[in-house]
């Protein structure tokens, strides 16, 4: 008999108890179970449904993960080996192919950077921009191949061509982008004095390598421009420039019409199923681990956990013979204090490799309107939008979609969903959805601290806001007077003319458990050494391979900001050591994760 215990229902953890559960190679007494500390399945993809009362009939918005990147043959045939791969393959094998709609983005995106606006295409020159940019940056445009209109992704772009050239973005691509992170280096005709011609890649910050190549302006302006702070932090410059050539805000995604969480909630259901067939198996929420015990007697682990539904005083244990730690960097930072000081997570060898993925904290907020102020006549610069797929060529501006608009604001970017219900809004000519800030980094702090009514209640370190959905908050409250007027001067219209929302939804991700939204590695790291050895510690850094403890999920993957990162790092440990056959035929030929 074995004890299969996954911590953790996000998707890495839910596709493991799915493969587990579906591969036919369970006995009848093995044991099979999930335990969740929040109250639903997902993790980090949270579609939120509105209540009926904001006069949406299934009106939603995705506070966590909203959209895939697709082969395209997707989703008609089944031979998928492009975009994100597993991801396509779940929603095949669970049947939602029908609700597959395009994640569609504004053409030509609206930006107001220190008080200018300007459209996309027209920053073929740099005379509009307000960025006193310097000589170096001025040659590194004419010594390089930077396509116009000279958007910030354009010129990250640059910088990925001149420090990691014909490394392509196919899927095919990815064994020599493994090989990049290991061995990449600074080429003949890229060096400087601070980073001369080899000078390995993933020894240098990207930060310290754009201000380096663009000047402290061109910095400045690369890192307003893109929207996400997170691809311009001091984080591996190997990783950097794969991340920020592969898929960029500007690569077409899809998405599920009805929202991202129901392939996860399809997922828990198939899993909930599944595991009716097994002794005492099945996902079980609102259950905390706090630590974990490495027997004496065999090669098994105690689990501990606290069952939120009861007294918070009474730890109970589970015995695992496979355990699966289905969770980020945070969330094992946490448990490590319940857990021995020689268990495994604690040891200085294994912390090494977990503090190669660096937390990126990431916002939303949501605001519902009854009218669509954004492309009404007093809004001087309003977003470039496009109609939604399928809806007739006469459907009113105010249903038209798009995104993302960005500025150096603190709200970032903001996403304009309309009527999002599924199946589309039909006559109905409202509410509207607008995620009116998606932000990362140190511009989470701005509205964290704005959404504090009056003095804090609890510790800071003590509020799950992420565990329990977003939280609505007051539409005269001081965060929603401060949206409204970023919003206002970001698209040119008097504060006055902007309606007041009738909802506000703030949702964080920077805090615990989670501790960012996504992940970067970390400079001075050799990423497939860390991708390789997380995933199995006791296999891989401490040489004992009869213990079975396994860490998975998108915080340790090639794709830190994907769900798709999740899947592989599954996928991977499911094959490697666990000795499942691959998914199907296509996966058994995908890069799942780098080893070294
Ligand atoms: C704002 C935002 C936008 C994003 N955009 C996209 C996107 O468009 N597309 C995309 O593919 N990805 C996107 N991502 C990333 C994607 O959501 C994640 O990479 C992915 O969901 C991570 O899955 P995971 O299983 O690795 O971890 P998680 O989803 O973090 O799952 C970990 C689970 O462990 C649970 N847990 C933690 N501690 C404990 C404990 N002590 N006991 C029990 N349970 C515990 C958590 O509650 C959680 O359910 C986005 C993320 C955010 C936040």
């Amino acid at each position: 008999m074995t004890n299969y215990v996954i911590t953790g229902a996000g998707a890495a953890g839910l596709y493991t108890a799915y493969r587990l559960l579906q591969s036919g190679t369970l006995k009848a007494d093995d044991t099979a179970k999930v335990f969740e500390w929040a109250d639903r399945p997902g993790g980090r993809i949270y579609t939120y449904t509105f209540p009926p009362k904001f006069g949406g009939n299934g009106l939603y918005c995705e506070f966590g993960g909203m959209r895939f990147a697709t082969d395209a043959n997707f989703p008609s045939a089944a031979k998928i080996t492009e975009g994100h791969v597993l991801v396509q393959h779940m929603i095949i094998d669970l049947g939602l192919q029908a609700k597959v709609v395009p994640f569609q983005q504004s053409d030509n995106r609206l930006y107001y950077l220190r008080g200018v606006n300007i459209y996309e295409k027209d920053i073929s020159s740099l005379d509009g921009l307000p960025y006193g940019f310097n000589a170096e940056f001025k040659n590194f445009l004419s010594a390089n191949t930077v396509p116009k209109p000279y958007t910030a992704d354009n010129i990250l772009g640059a910088i990925g061509a001149l420090f990691a050239p014909t490394l392509g973005a196919s899927n095919a691509d990815r064994g020599r982008w493994c090989t990049y992170y290991a061995n990449g280096k600074v080429g003949p005709g890229a060096g400087t004095p601070s980073f001369p011609p080899g000078t390995l890649a993933h020894n240098m910050g990207y930060w310290n390598l754009l201000y380096d190549q663009l000047g402290d302006e061109g910095f400045d302006y690369s890192a307003d421009g893109t929207g996400y702070t997170s691809n311009v932090i001091n984080w591996n410059a190997a990783d950097a420039m794969q991340a920020n050539n592969d898929y960029s805000s500007t690569t077409s995604y899809q998405r599920l019409d009805g929202g991202y969480g129901l392939l996860f909630d399809a997922l828990a259901e198939k899993v909930t199923a599944l595991a009716a067939r097994y002794p005492a198996s099945g996902i079980f929420y609102g259950q905390q681990l706090k630590g974990l015990v490495e027997s004496e007697t065999d090669e098994s682990t105690t689990c501990m956990f606290i069952d939120h539904g009861k007294s918070h005083d009474a730890v109970y244990h589970v015995k695992a013979d496979q355990l699966f730690l289905a969770m980020p960097r945070r969330s094992l930072e946490l448990i490590a204090p319940g857990c021995p000081s020689s268990y495994m997570l604690n040891n200085e060898k294994v912390r090494y490799f977990l503090e190669s993925s660096i937390d990126q904290p990431a916002i939303k907020v949501v605001l519902i309107f009854d009218q669509a102020w954004w492309t009404g006549p007093d809004c001087k610069y309003p977003p470039n939008l496009a109609l939604p797929t399928g809806a007739p060529a006469n459907t009113p501006k105010a249903q038209w979609v798009g995104g993302a608009t960005i500025t150096d604001l603190p709200l970032r970017m903001v996403y304009y969903f309309a009527n999002n219900i599924p199946g589309g809004p039909g006559t109905s000519a409202g509410p509207y959805v607008m995620l009116a800030s998606y932000d990362d980094m140190n511009y989470s702090n701005f509205w964290r601290e704005l959404e504090v009514a009056g003095e804090y209640k609890t510790a800071p370190s003590l509020i799950d806001q992420p565990l329990k959905g977003p939280t609505p908050v007051p539409v005269n409250s001081p965060l929603a007077h401060t949206l409204l007027k970023q919003l206002a001067e970001v698209h040119g219209i008097e504060i006055e003319k902007v309606p007041v929302p009738t909802a506000v939804y703030f949702q964080d991700w920077g805090q615990d458990p989670f501790g960012g939204g996504y992940h970067g590695w970390a400079a001075h790291y050799n990423i497939c050494k860390a991708m390789d050895c997380v995933r199995a510690p006791y296999q891989k850094i401490l040489d004992q391979p009869a213990r079975k403890t396994y860490i998975i999920g998108s915080c340790y993957s090639f794709d830190q900001a994907w769900v798709e990162g999740a899947l592989c790092t599954a996928e991977s440990v499911l094959q490697d050591f666990v000795g499942l056959p691959p998914l199907n035929q296509y996966i058994a030929s995908y890069k799942l994760i780098c080893t070294g």
